[in-house]
């Protein structure tokens, strides 16, 4: 599930990964869980989040592989907000080989920039997130079009890309995705 901060990735990935019956893997997530528990994983993310840029791939592969070799990833998994560069492209298709598995899609979410701010300004006081300042989130949006967006460009060459419109309402969107999904074969 790829998209700019504010897209609403980690929303659609809860109701992707509930009808697929797979986890949704969300590496902002994880990161922000170690922030909370105070690990020293947490500890170096933050430094990375708070400014509003990418955590090191190394830290970030790591972390990822550790948790798709967990049992409850074993029959599939949905992956939000990775990978989001392209050296991370290449760790994952490494790990997926071991797996069995094949990236069946890459969802990639469209909005624009007027409504993501918004959006990030009305999380920010619902969730108190520290990296949703305005500042910060320029600087994240910048990030991704740097880092991220050539990705889109990789994964339509192969083939599974699927952009969905993610204005709108929450369903609206579910709806899109599940529609679109349905062209993409079992594999
Ligand atoms: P958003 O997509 O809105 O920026 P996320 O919750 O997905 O929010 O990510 C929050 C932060 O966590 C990112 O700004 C980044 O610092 C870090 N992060 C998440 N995923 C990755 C990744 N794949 N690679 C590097 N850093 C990441």
């Amino acid at each position: 599930m790829m998209g700019p901060p504010g897209a609403g990735k980690g929303t659609q990935a809860k109701f992707v990964a509930e009808h697929f019956k797979i986890p949704a893997i969300s590496t902002g997530d994880i990161f922000r869980a170690n922030v909370s528990a105070g690990t020293e994983l947490g500890v170096e993310a933050k430094r990375y989040m708070d400014a509003g840029d990418y955590v090191p791939d190394e830290i970030t592969n790591r972390m990822v592989r550790n948790r798709i070799d967990e049992p409850d990833a074993e029959p599939g998994f949905l992956l939000d907000g990775y990978p989001r560069t392209l050296a991370q492209v290449e760790e994952l298709d490494g790990m997926i080989k071991f797996t069995g598995h094949a990236l069946d899609a890459a969802v990639v979410l469209t909005v624009d920039s007027d409504e993501i701010v918004s959006r990030l300004v009305q999380r920010a006081e619902l969730e108190g997130r520290t990296d949703d300042t305005e500042d910060v989130v320029r600087r994240r949006q910048e990030v991704y079009a740097e880092q991220t967006e050539p990705l889109i460009d990789v994964y339509r060459q192969r083939g599974i890309l699927v952009e969905v419109d993610g204005m709108g309402e929450v369903e609206e969107v579910t709806d899109r995705i599940f529609d679109a999904l349905d062209v993409i074969p079992e594999s």
